[in-house]
């Protein structure tokens, strides 16, 4: 009889997002006649750029003839690409990333998921708290999470890594040995960001212990503070402790297109082995490319018009999280990120659970939100709003929620 990965059987039931799927269609059957605004998946809302586009019918034409047609590509994407990302997101932020350091594929939550096949089992894993979901249930899959205590809301083998008001929602290295630190800024739910000498302070911890950062900037075109480093490769000893993510689903709203990189320093090594050539084999084994008409779309997110286009989605959205943030704060809640990022975090009034308000703001403002404790349990008292919505649905979604607070 076949045994399966009982790992599986440990995960907690319902994942967040249909749990709240669930309520929201249990809402909308028995008030069919209300409208409800979404401002709870972090899915974006405006089209691809046009420069993107424009790059994709052609590459979609080539496909069509002798010449141009191209079958499976390199399995780290095509060398045009992965000179463009060089260039634009590293380079000219005066930071050295060479091509073959980059690995093109589709998408961020499976390099993110997929990357703990390069290291062993029993490595001590630290998450934020709040957290990605991604992050924890890939490595509860693969057997390092332990076991889910329901009591908690945490898995009994992993250090949970608390980020709550009293610290700035910036997490503390933790005293425990741990080996793999799952990081994310700007984060993703609190819409915190690091500074320098926060991420400083990691990259050295990670140097003088022998741990590997796993550092997610999947949101990194949001940051508008020129203070606040896009990237850990701006920090000086980064490149022997850590690997970043990035992809171009927020950025140039390839969420149902799918692009993102992971980026492996030469320097990473661990027991004498390049991090960089395990996770090229493990790429060729189990991966095999980005469509070529797909690249060339991410390709043209580094042309001038391409760019300028970007800038202008980034913009809509970051209006859309400024008018979160101030309504919010107008109407009496504590909130933060939305300023770096399309995120944010808003304490519930009174104390009230984070479910709770969801469903005070479901019912009374037909407004749909995310449960902070959907994202672990230091999100408790908490809930999370996204700035992805369209402009007037947003700010109507705002007055609403003013009217019922
Ligand atoms: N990382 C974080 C922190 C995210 O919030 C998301 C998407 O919501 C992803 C990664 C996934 O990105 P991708 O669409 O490239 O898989």
């Amino acid at each position: 009889m076949v045994r399966i990965n009982a790992n599986f059987n440990k995960l907690p039931g319902s994942y967040l997002f249909s749990e709240i799927a669930r309520r929201v269609a249990a809402y909308g059957e028995a008030n069919p006649d209300r409208t409800l605004i979404r401002l709870g998946i972090g899915d974006v809302t405006r089209p691809l750029p046009a420069a993107v586009t424009a790059a994709m019918h052609k590459a979609v034409d080539e496909m069509a003839t002798a010449q141009g047609f191209h079958g499976y590509g390199p399995e780290q994407g095509y060398d045009f690409l992965r000179q463009a990302i060089a260039q634009h997101d590293y380079k000219a932020r005066g930071v050295d990333i060479q091509p073959n350091e980059i690995f093109v594929s589709d998408g961020a939550k499976s390099d993110c998921g997929n990357i703990g096949d390069i290291f062993g089992t029993d490595n001590v894993v630290a998450v934020c708290d709040p957290v990605y979901p991604v992050y924890v249930d890939t490595n509860a899959m693969a057997g390092r999470a332990g076991d889910y205590d329901a009591a908690t809301g945490r898995w009994t083998n992993l250090i949970y890594m608390p980020c709550v008001a009293a610290n700035g929602f910036s997490p503390a290295i933790p005293a425990e040995k741990v080996d793999l630190i799952y990081l994310c800024f700007p984060n993703n739910p609190t819409g915190a960001v690091a500074t320098r000498a926060q991420l400083k302070a990691w990259v050295d911890h990670a140097n003088a212990t022998g741990a590997v950062i796993l550092y997610d900037s999947a949101y990194e075109a949001f940051i508008t503070d020129p203070a606040i480093p896009h990237s850990i490769f701006e920090i000086e000893g980064a490149r022997t402790c850590a690997i970043e993510f990035r992809s171009f689903s927020k950025t140039a709203g390839f969420t149902g297109t799918r692009c993102a990189y992971t980026v492996i320093p030469k320097e990473l090594e661990r027991e004498g082995t390049s991090l960089n050539s395990l996770w090229n084999r493990r790429q060729c084994t189990k991966f095999n490319g980005v469509p070529y008409v797909v690249q060339r779309g991410a390709e043209a997110v580094y042309r001038p018009e391409g760019r300028a286009q970007v800038r202008e989605t980034i913009q809509y959205y970051l209006n859309n999280a400024k008018i979160i943030r101030d309504g919010l704060a107008a109407a009496g809640l504590t909130v933060s990120g939305g300023e770096n990022s399309p995120y944010i975090w808003a304490a519930t009034p009174d104390g009230m659970g984070s479910w709770d308000f969801f469903d005070k703001l479901l019912r009374e403002a037909n407004v749909v939100t995310t449960p902070g404790a959907g994202f672990g349990p230091s999100g408790e008292g908490y809930i999370r709003l996204t700035a992805f919505g369209e402009a007037e649905a947003t700010r109507q979604a705002v007055e609403r929620i003013k009217a019922v607070l």
